[in-house]
């Protein structure tokens, strides 16, 4: 199989407020499209996370403090759907994977949460990824907000090229960490954001990982809520970039911020057929 779809519709019903409208939406969009064929591309329905992968993860405290929250139960579900993506990734089931989520997880340290975040989902996975014998990953960031979770996961972890772009205005490299923060400022358009997408994908190409994965935020839209003044028509040529930088080398989306229902009607089923390998942009 070319792609795996993991979704959930509890996702749309439970997600987080801002976050979850998009979801069902956006779902119905890439099934009218035509792209899940049940053979190249097919869905599959997400397990919450196992908790003591998520303990593991999280500290103690953490996890305390999370038992009362309302999103505990579909922050699990969205770590379980990007735990299961990457399974079917890791094992060679799939080529690639998009893995539907309700709340995000890049703003989700090992001891507090913020912005629609309560359990790293990426982090968790590689928890996971690691136990089945894979060591390296490559993550690209391309939601506007700073992954500052995921690295505090990953930002001494020599084994993970962190990738993180963000609306700040300075591009920092950090290589002995594999740490590259990529400020192209609040206004960055399709045109400047794909050049410095460009740039570091050819850096990363150095770097020995098993599996990549894309926290892909479309709030970095124009008419959605964060920064970055992209349009839709960036996601599916961002895509064919990072498919041709990373080679035959497993890819896993992991849906992170974006409220608005008609970027993400377009924007989803955009990155899907990418992958499929269906659509030239
Ligand atoms: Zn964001």
């Amino acid at each position: 199989m070319k792609v795996a779809v993991v979704y959930h519709g509890d996702f749309g019903r439970d997600g987080f407020s801002v976050l979850k409208d998009r979801i069902r939406p956006s779902y119905e969009s890439l099934i009218e499209s035509g792209i899940v064929d049940g053979v190249d591309v097919q869905v599959f329905g997400p397990k919450p996370a196992p908790l003591e992968l998520v303990e593991r993860a999280h500290t103690p405290q953490h996890m305390d403090n999370m038992l009362q929250d309302p999103y505990r139960e579909v922050a699990i579900l969205s770590a379980g759907s990007v735990l299961l993506a990457a399974e079917l990734v890791a094992t060679g089931a799939a080529e690639s994977a998009f893995a539907y989520t309700g709340t995000a997880g890049h703003h989700a340290s090992r001891g507090s949460c913020w912005g629609f975040c309560y359990f790293n989902d990426v982090a968790i996975t590689i928890l996971r990824l690691r136990e089945m014998g894979l060591s390296r990953f490559l993550i690209i960031d391309v939601d506007p907000h700073f992954g500052d979770g995921t690295r505090d996961f990953f930002g001494r972890d020599p084994d993970v090229f962190h990738i993180n772009f963000h609306t700040g205005s300075e591009i920092k490299h950090d290589p002995l960490m594999n740490n590259y923060d990529m400020g192209i400022g609040f206004d960055a358009d399709d045109q400047k954001f794909l050049k410095e997408l460009a740039s570091i994908l050819e850096l990363a190409k150095d770097f020995d990982f098993q599996l990549c994965f894309v926290i892909f935020g479309h709030d970095s839209h124009r008419d959605d809520y964060g920064g970055f003044n992209l349009t839709e028509k960036v996601y599916p040529k961002m895509t064919r970039m990072i498919l041709e930088a990373i080679q035959d080398k497993g890819l896993v989306f992991v849906l992170s911020g974006g409220s608005n229902v008609q970027v993400a009607k377009e924007a989803i089923p955009g990155v899907i057929s990418m992958l499929a390998g269906r659509r030239s942009p």
